[in-house]
């Protein structure tokens, strides 16, 4: 496993990313991006701390599980500027204008520190499969073609709907720019809000390394 500063947040937290593996297809995997989402926080942690353990898998794995640590600190979905993460990705559809406040897409597209570099990731490293771990209504939201396999895993598990498309746009969001946009396989799994840490931990952690296996068996991009 390596671990590397991947980001700095706009009051300089640092943002870890851990890599595993060095062949094969390419996941990513995300928590964290909303700081009021623990759930999806405990899910990636929980990742990591397994695959720390004994990583068997024929492909990469790159865990980014604290996106936005700022949030996290101060229980916002928010990083400190005010702004919603998954709204802020330079999108062809991104606009200055929020549908809600709590939706601040920011000053400009790609404007915050912690896109920037999950931009330039994307753009310098191929990937097969994100994983995207926040929590709401439960759900399965799928963007990208490919990821109807290891969705389908995420079902098996948790029992929760599989979506195309939740029903409105999410201009900046990062099944937008990956998944739609990219045409990677984007998931974005949105854990039952408030469920308890420990449920976590014997369902959507074993679900998303179940899902990992699947993973192997597709070709590199
Ligand atoms: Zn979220």
């Amino acid at each position: 496993m390596k671990m590397e500063l991947f980001a700095r947040s706009p009051k300089h937290l640092p943002i870890f990313k851990y890599t595993f593996g060095a062949s094969g297809p390419r996941a990513l995997i995300i928590g964290g991006v909303h700081g009021d989402e623990p759930e999806g926080v405990i899910a990636a942690q929980g990742v990591l701390a397994a695959l720390n353990e004994s990583f068997n898998y024929a492909l990469q794995v790159i865990v980014i599980p604290e996106f936005n640590p700022e949030g996290i600190m101060n229980k916002q979905r928010m990083n400190s500027h005010g702004v919603d993460l998954n709204r802020n990705l330079p999108t062809k559809d991104w606009s200055p204008i929020a549908a809600k406040e709590r939706y601040f897409p920011g000053p400009s597209a790609g404007s915050e520190p912690e896109n920037k570099a999950l931009v330039h990731l994307l753009e310098t490293t191929p990937l097969d499969l994100i994983i995207s771990l926040h929590s709401w209504n439960p759900m399965i939201n799928i963007n990208g073609s490919g990821c109807q396999p290891e969705a389908d895993i995420l079902k098996k598990y948790t029992q929760y709907p599989i979506e195309p498309d939740i029903g409105y746009p999410t201009p900046g969001s990062l099944g937008t720019y990956a998944g739609k946009e990219r045409n990677i396989s984007t998931i974005t799994f949105e854990i039952q809000r408030d469920i308890e840490f420990d449920k976590i931990s014997k369902i959507h952690v074993p679900a998303l390394l179940e899902c990992l296996k699947q993973t192997e068996k597709r070709t590199r991009s």
